[in-house]
């Protein structure tokens, strides 16, 4: 029989095993469930008011202030907490906090962010509830992401797991909009994960079809800029061996190209502004662009701005050298260059190693009483910090709670979903730190 491809077998899985009569759970692990539970409310008080304490990516007031939320709150469960300057990134800062274990147990870093995407000057600023929803800016993205962590470690230290455990926290102050240089804003990060034996990153949970979903691989996210001169010259004179094609035609040329030559499984590339003519200059945030030119005259300038979303850094690199190949053949009487975006996000490849971290977060659901969790599409998420580290330690993704409307205003956490990734949290940390390096 051939192999049954490990996607599908868990999907069978999924179908043909029945739930368990009774969950499988330690007393300490029983301990930790009942935890989360008894301090619902307690939880919830403490999202409400990070989720009140506006927090954009820009406002360093802000996003100081939350940190100094965390450590409030990560102080007394036995971290030793640092904040992390960033001012010179042109953000507030990371918070990186650090609970000594016996040094004998996987060592484990849990990921998560400070900020939001919603700046001072958003209409979208308070907690609001609604039955089971919590409606409020970072209600999800990241700050409920943040009380699952917090939710977590309280279970854990209650019920005697966190005391041996080696945990290390980073809360990022930019994520949603990263400070630069990039080598910078992610250097603490990047350190962290090679101290690492599992990452965890503390964002929304994946759901389809009303079903939780692990996620094990994110895409990369970059920018690339398409440049194109040309020569000029009276418009009659066109695709002539004097005049040449202008620059128009070349970066017609060239994005067609792209199109036709380059897609492949689980890429993307966007284009998301052109413009050319006499004259074509883009803003200096690169998001503007100010044209001018006439029917009767070859255009002697063309730019385009584009995005690049990858698996794998073997993909990006050989996407970009195709790019780059396209580029070096122009038209005659133009010459093109393509540039890519140094603060590039890297990718997280899915690899044996995350999809271990999978299956353990599934026998956590099977001792629960839960159902399995198959593994999501990367094409369906958008990049994340925890790409940052993905290169050198294993990882999961979506740790956090389930939200809808993330980056939107009416941003909405599904509260029964706090619960439900703490005590999976909880459990999987527990046991991931008692497990020999
Ligand atoms: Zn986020």
């Amino acid at each position: 029989m051939r192999p049954i491809p490990l996607r599908l077998a868990l999907a069978l899985s999924i179908v043909a095993a029945p739930l368990p009569a009774l969950a499988k759970l330690t007393p300490a692990e029983t301990r930790m469930v009942q935890t989360v539970d008894a301090e619902q409310e307690r939880t919830l008080a403490m999202l409400e008011k990070w989720v009140n304490q506006n927090s954009g990516s820009l406002n360093i007031e802000g996003v100081t202030k939350v940190g100094e939320m965390l450590r409030a709150e990560l102080e007394p469960l036995g971290f030793k907490v640092r904040w992390i300057d960033m001012r010179a990134t042109g953000r507030a800062g990371h918070i990186v906090a650090t609970h000594k274990g016996n040094g004998r147990g996987k060592r484990l870093l849990l990921i998560g962010h400070l900020d939001t995407v919603f700046e001072p000057d958003s209409p979208f600023q308070r907690w609001e509830r609604r039955g089971n929803e919590g409606i409020g800016p970072g209600s999800g993205d990241d700050k409920g992401g943040m009380a699952v962590m917090i939710a977590a470690l309280r279970a854990m230290h209650r019920a005697g797991t966190l005391k041996n455990a080696d945990i290390e926290v980073v809360l990022t102050g930019d994520e949603e909009d990263n400070g630069m240089p990039i080598e910078v804003a992610r250097r603490d990060l990047i350190a962290a994960g090679k101290r690492a034996d599992a990452a965890l990153d503390f964002e929304g949970l994946a759901q389809e079809n009303g079903k939780d979903i692990g996620s094990i691989s994110r895409r990369s996210s970059g920018g690339w800029t398409l440049s194109v001169t040309a020569k000029s010259g009276h418009s009659s004179g066109i695709f002539s061996v004097n005049a040449g094609n202008g620059a128009i035609y070349e970066l017609a040329r060239i994005i067609d190209a792209f199109r036709r030559e380059l897609p492949e499984e689980k890429l993307t590339f966007n284009v998301g502004l052109v413009g050319g003519g006499a004259t074509a200059k883009l803003d200096e945030g690169r998001i503007r662009l100010e044209a001018t030119g006439k029917t009767n005259i070859i255009p002697e300038t063309a730019v385009a701005r584009g995005d690049l979303r990858a698996l794998t850094r073997e993909q990006i690199d050989r996407v970009k050298a195709k790019m780059q190949a396209i580029v070096a053949k122009p038209l005659p009487g133009a010459t093109a260059k393509i540039e890519f975006d140094p603060d590039e996000y890297p990718p997280m490849a899915p690899t044996e190693g995350n999809r271990a971290l999978l299956g353990k977060l599934n026998e956590v659901n099977r001792d629960m009483g839960l159902e399995l969790m198959g593994e999501l599409d990367p094409l369906k998420r958008g990049a994340g910090d925890i790409s940052f580290v993905a290169q050198d330690v294993d990882g999961l993704i979506g740790l956090g709670p389930a939200s809808e409307g993330d980056h939107a205003p009416g941003e909405r956490v599904d509260i029964a979903s706090i619960w439900r990734q703490a005590k999976r949290a909880a459990i999987l940390m527990s046991r991931l730190a008692a497990e020999k390096r």
